[in-house]
């Protein structure tokens, strides 16, 4: 299939397309990678009348690392930069290690961190792991500029917090303790699908294996992720037994209303929270 007609503009700098954005309002779309909004198109479920194209935004690309130790990504940075990023290999480890999830090779040379988190797909990794991580997203609009919590950013399905002419200008991480562990799962039909569920969870412990912090979220089983609240009175301030990640596991089972469709039902979901949840918690003790 085909897109309908549209007219097309790169502009070369940041300003450039916030006042082209402005000028346009409802009628333009920005196009990053194109991996969600070309099938869009092409389903005819989008019809833009001008796609601005932010590919000539250098400065909206790469990864950096700040003074105070946090990672700063620019959002036209593609999920296979963070794949093969050494510094995030070395900082943090999470990131690439689930950018391997993401679609296919060739989605993931060209699809963006921005375009992900404004597409706000429920099945998206970027979105659960920039919760986790408790990222900030900083957006760029007529008005200036606004840093969201993560957590705050997506709303629903396909819904986020950006508002009309507003881009997703970086994504900031903050920095990663040293002590913190993790753990990553997700379950889809085949490899490079996108997920039915999957879990996270960062572990903090001290040296006599207390855990001093832990953040939980499931995600592809809501319309947005879910992060599961019960974790941390469950598990700080005590050694993380079985017991423990089984109480975990069951509080996320409990609190997820989860979605059926062709994918999946939400019992099944339902069940996937259960063992996904179990199973990060154990991988995060073992890493
Ligand atoms: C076959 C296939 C399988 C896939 N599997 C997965 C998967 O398993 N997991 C996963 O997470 N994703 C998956 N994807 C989606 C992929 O990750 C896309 O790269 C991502 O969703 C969108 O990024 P993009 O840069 O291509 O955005 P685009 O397609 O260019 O844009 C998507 C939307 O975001 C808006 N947008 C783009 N950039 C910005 C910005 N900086 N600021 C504001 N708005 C912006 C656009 O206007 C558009 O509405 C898959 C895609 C395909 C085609």
């Amino acid at each position: 299939m085909k897109p309908p007609r549209f007219q097309y503009e790169a502009p070369s700098t940041l300003d450039e397309a916030l006042r082209r954005l402005a000028e346009l309002g409802d009628s333009a779309k920005v196009i990053a990678g194109g991996q969600s909004l070309m099938p869009a198109m092409n389903m005819r479920l989008a019809a833009p009348e001008v796609l601005v194209d932010l590919r000539r935004l250098e400065s909206l690309r790469g990864i950096r690392e700040l003074p105070n130790g946090a990672i700063q990504a620019g959002a036209l940075t593609p999920h296979a930069a963070f794949e093969r990023s050494e510094l995030l290999q070395r900082r943090m480890p999470l990131i690439p290690a689930v950018m391997r999830f993401v679609a296919h090779p060739q989605i993931r040379n060209r699809g963006t961190i921005g375009g992900s988190l404004a597409h706000a797909d429920p099945a998206a990794e970027w979105q659960a792991v920039c919760i986790a991580l408790e990222a900030i997203i900083v957006v760029a609009g007529a008005q200036g500029e606004r840093r969201i919590k993560a957590e705050d950013f997506t709303q629903d399905v396909y819904t986020t917090d950006l508002q009309p002419g507003e881009l997703v200008v970086a994504v900031e991480f903050p920095a990663w303790p040293s002590e913190r562990r993790w753990g990553f799962e997700e379950v889809s039909r085949r490899m490079g699908d996108f997920a039915m569920t999957g879990a996270i969870c960062t572990l903090e412990l001290d040296a006599g294996g207390r855990c001093t912090r832990a953040r939980c979220v499931v995600f592809a089983a809501t319309a947005r992720p879910m992060v599961v609240e019960a974790a941390p009175g469950l598990l700080v301030g005590r050694v993380v037994t079985d017991n423990a990640i089984d109480a975990v596991a069951e509080a996320a089972r409990d609190a997820v209303d989860p979605m059926s469709d062709h994918h999946a039902s939400a019992e099944y979901r339902k069940e996937l929270v259960h063992t996904l949840m179990g199973r990060v918690l154990r991988q995060a003790l073992s890493s």
